[in-house]
């Protein structure tokens, strides 16, 4: 099924996701239609708030095959680039985000498994994105507060 994404400025968008517990066949059917959902969105990444779920689910996909992502922490980052973002959540916004090259992220994976990567490029900031809608940050949060100003007719920025 596939699911619809919530826009700026719903509050699902804003909150700390819920760590998963347990990940059940609910958990998986969940990651299934995030994935299908994402495919067809023409996304890179989906983070289950973006679907109106409150849990840390993430899916991704560069072009290298789909990683679900359970509880996912980035526990260390190294190098730093500005490149341009978009967000299926934030239509029609492009913007520049400072991000890490390389970073390591732990995670469970859809058997509940501990796993430990290293992901550069690409795929590392897709991550990243993800891994900041799990903490309720969004790509306007990256802009400079003269650009949030022009922003703020269109959108709700996060109260710092
Ligand atoms: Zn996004």
């Amino acid at each position: 099924m596939i699911m619809d994404i919530v826009c700026l400025p719903n509050v699902s968008l804003r909150k700390k996701a819920l760590k998963v517990l347990k990940i059940s066949d609910e958990e998986k059917r969940m990651l299934e239609e995030m994935a299908e959902t994402m495919y067809v969105k023409g996304g890179v990444g989906l983070a289950a708030c973006q679907v109106g779920i409150d849990k840390q689910l993430v899916v991704v996909d560069i072009g290298d095959g789909l990683m679900k992502l359970v509880n996912p922490v980035i526990i260390k980052k190294e190098g730093c680039e500005a490149l341009e973002e978009g967000c299926l959540s934030v239509p029609e916004a492009v913007i520049k985000v400072k991000r890490a090259k390389k970073i390591t992220v732990e995670y469970l994976n859809e058997k509940g498994e501990a796993m430990t990567i290293t992901a550069e490029g690409l795929l590392a900031r897709v991550i990243q994105h993800e891994v900041d809608h799990l903490l309720g940050k969004l790509i306007v949060d990256y802009l400079s507060p003269i650009k949030k100003l022009f922003f703020s007719n269109r959108l709700t920025i996060r109260k710092l």
